[in-house]
């Protein structure tokens, strides 16, 4: 039986770890076995012992840290983000359901909204995060759940968090937040009544850019529901990834909170850069979600966007000037990576759709990373001016 913590620092190194350790390996071993011995009294085929059941003393232990890391009761990782996110929602959704979703989201989330839910039968109405009032006239006899992100990808936008879990609680919506770009350092889904918290473990929660992985955190009864969904689409997380998140996941404070000081300190820069016409970051105090996100957030993240004066090429040629950044997708690793949504994350959308969304082609991302925040700003000073 694993002990409880009262912080999340501790709660990163001792949640879930077996008590007592196994064989006194003080570091949880890998269990690369597909199949356990019958005999454990399992009645029902989802409690079998076996690895795509999900039910492996290295998923066992996993699922225990990432539950108490939201102070929630359950959780269930997964084979990726886009696993965690697609069979969470068809849990909760069939055909003739649906659903509401914010109005920026991951280009993969919006992808399956948009491309492969049509396809069964299910449909969605886009809501505005910022403006509550305008939620009301969206919803039909058949939406059942309300899907928002913490802090919006590539944008960086925070909405009315808050409101939008009472408004699901009010209209009985299950809501659902994908809070990968937050991390439950700077947010907790649970703490302000979200049914499900959603993340790609790939970014910051395993933090090394070598896994793919997602988790799905909520109520145990709805996250169980999930699991006998996942356990029939077969996206389990193999117990030597479980291994390597368990292992990711422990510095995840440390890490997260240097995100947020380099991210707070190159945004001021850039900012101030003539050169730059705009930045996307809830930690400047000219950002239009920098109050809400001052009340909402314990951290800003480490994650901003910004234009530079000037086309895609211009944008493209900064990229490439950076001797530190490096030019890739993906987020949440201790290298700093420049993108540009538009050719990479958000690439599924049409030009229109971007547009509308406020994506420019020109529009540069960053994943800020935990080198010296001197050499990230350096770095960045000789690529806008050459
Ligand atoms: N959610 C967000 C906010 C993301 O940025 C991504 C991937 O970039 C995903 C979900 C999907 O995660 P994965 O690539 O692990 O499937």
């Amino acid at each position: 039986m694993s002990k409880t913590f009262e912080r999340i620092e501790t709660k990163l190194i001792h949640a879930g770890e077996p008590e007592p350790r196994i064989e006194g390996a003080v570091t949880m071993p890998v269990f690369q076995s597909a199949t356990f011995l019958s005999g454990t009294g399992a009645d029902n085929y989802h409690d079998v012992r076996y690895v795509r059941l999900n039910n492996t003393p290295n998923h066992d232990a996993l699922h225990a840290k990432m539950a108490a890391l939201e102070n929630a009761e359950a959780a269930l990782v997964t084979s990726s983000g886009m696993a965690a996110i697609s069979t969470t929602l068809r849990t909760f959704l069939s055909s003739g359901d649906h659903l509401l979703v914010q109005n920026c989201l991951y280009g993969g989330t919006h992808e399956l909204f948009t491309l492969d839910y049509p396809e069964l039968g299910i449909e969605h109405d886009v809501f505005d995060p910022r403006a509550p009032d305008t939620w009301a006239a969206l919803l039909r006899p058949t939406t059942k759940v309300i899907y928002a992100e913490t802090i919006t990808n590539p944008l960086m936008e925070v909405g009315e968090l808050d409101a939008i879990a009472a408004f699901a609680r009010q209209h009985g919506l299950i809501s659902m937040i994908d809070n990968t770009f937050a991390s439950p350092i700077n947010f907790r889904p649970a703490e302000h009544g979200f049914d499900l918290s959603l993340h790609s473990a790939t970014k910051y929660l395993n933090g090394h850019s070598d896994i793919a992985a997602g988790v799905a955190i909520g109520p145990a009864d709805l996250i169980e529901r999930v699991r006998l969904k996942l356990n029939l689409f077969g996206g389990t997380l193999d117990p030597h990834a479980c291994f390597l998140l368990n292992r990711g996941v422990k510095t995840l404070a440390l890490r997260v909170r240097a995100q947020c000081d380099n991210a707070q300190r190159i945004a001021e820069f850039l900012d101030a850069h003539p050169r730059v016409a705009h930045v996307n970051y809830p930690g400047l105090a000219s950002d239009p979600d920098h109050e809400r996100a001052t009340t909402l957030l314990d951290g800003f993240g480490g994650m901003l966007s910004f234009e530079v004066d000037g086309d895609a090429s211009e944008a493209q040629a900064v990229m490439g000037a950076a001797q530190i950044a490096i030019d890739a997708p993906s987020l949440g690793g201790p290298e700093t990576l420049v993108t540009r949504p538009s050719a990479t994350s958000h690439a599924c959308l049409t030009p229109q759709e971007r547009e509308t969304a406020g994506i420019s082609d020109g529009l540069i991302r960053m994943s800020v990373g935990i080198e010296a925040a001197e050499d990230l700003i350096a770095d960045l000073a000789q690529a806008l001016e050459r």
